[in-house]
């Protein structure tokens, strides 16, 4: 049976709204409500939705730079919830994150050597010599020279600047990195050559990957499981491959009909996703997809309906199954 790595069990995160003269309490953005999924080890699990959708929340609670309010988060068998700060930085050194914007997470003023080598010193790995040696071989292993050490990030592309990211997140040698949209900020032409690149880095290094999306054409490329999140539930989660042939909840179905098809002799039903994405300050009762759902019944508006396996591996919360 393959290994588990990572497990969250009705994660939460609710920010308070403040307000009036006093700043008092007024309400809550449920940013993720509920959220339970896990990931093995080894696999890539695609998290998608639209912005605002609690995905990049997730992310950052797993690396506890946001504090869950309620809900667990297992890591390699150890509970993450309730550890201190400085137990917390030993466990990031397993777990990295890649960030959409590789310009705003590089340091403009170090060179690229001084941004590999910092994550080896925060973690009192190797002494200076191993260090620039570590530098020299993940420059090569992630497409780019040694020589460019000394350079600054200004004087990269920014598909190269997304190499280093990927670099620096692998230098301490974690076995889970979260990719929060690291593709999106790339040209369509660079962002295949940086997703081949995190292809074959897993193999290589059987890194698992939590990949965080709003396209789920990105996702499907490197994605061995799919969630779907909406206004901070997960409203399906299966095989890659099952979610893209038969999609069961409307809002995948939606999403799925925005990715844009090789073949243009190919015609698809498209249906389109109308309205705005309520506030999460203000969900709509019941199914929080029902304002936008073609084919909502009386029952959604009134009943949330909970995430239920509807075949094998393949869960979906809607009530046209349950
Ligand atoms: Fe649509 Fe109802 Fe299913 Fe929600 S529960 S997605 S409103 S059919």
């Amino acid at each position: 049976m393959t290994e588990i790595l990572l497990k969250v069990e009705r994660l939460k995160k609710y920010f308070p709204i403040k307000g009036g003269v006093f700043g008092k309490r007024i309400g809550e953005v449920k940013a993720v409500d509920d959220i339970s999924f896990i990931v093995k080890k080894g696999e890539t699990l695609g998290l998608v939705g639209e912005s605002g959708c609690g995905k990049s929340t997730t992310g950052r609670m797993l690396m506890r730079l946001l504090e869950p309010t309620e809900g667990q988060i297992y890591f390699d068998g150890k509970d993450l919830t309730f550890l201190s700060n400085r137990e917390m930085r030993k466990i990031r050194k397993e777990m990295q994150m890649v960030f959409q914007d590789p310009f705003a997470s590089l340091n403009p003023r170090h060179t690229v050597e001084k941004i590999l080598e910092e994550p080896l010193i925060v973690h009192g790995i190797g002494d200076a010599k191993e260090r620039k040696q570590r530098v020299k071989e993940m420059l090569e292993i992630v497409g780019l020279s040694s020589y460019h050490a000394k350079r600054y990030p200004h004087q990269f592309s920014g598909g190269q600047r997304q190499r280093i990211g990927i670099a620096r997140a692998l230098m301490t040698k974690p076995k889970l990195i979260i990719g929060d949209e690291p593709v999106s900020a790339l040209d369509v032409s660079i962002q295949s050559q940086v997703l081949n690149l995190l292809e074959d880095l897993q193999k290589e290094f059987g890194l698992t990957y939590l990949f965080i999306a709003h396209d789920l054409g990105v996702v499907r490329h490197i994605s061995d499981r799919v969630g779907v999140m909406y206004l901070g539930r997960l409203v399906e989660i299966t095989d890659s491959e099952k979610l893209y042939e038969n999609p069961l909840h409307p809002y995948s179905r939606v999403l799925l009909s925005a990715v844009p098809i090789p073949d243009p002799t190919v015609k698809k039903d498209r249906p389109l996703l109308t309205g705005d994405i309520p506030s999460p300050a203000n969900p709509p009762q019941g199914c929080a997809f029902h304002t936008r759902c073609k084919e909502c019944m009386e029952v959604c508006k009134i009943v949330r309906p909970e995430l239920k396996e509807i075949e094998p591996g393949h869960f979906a919360a809607c009530h046209l199954y349950q």
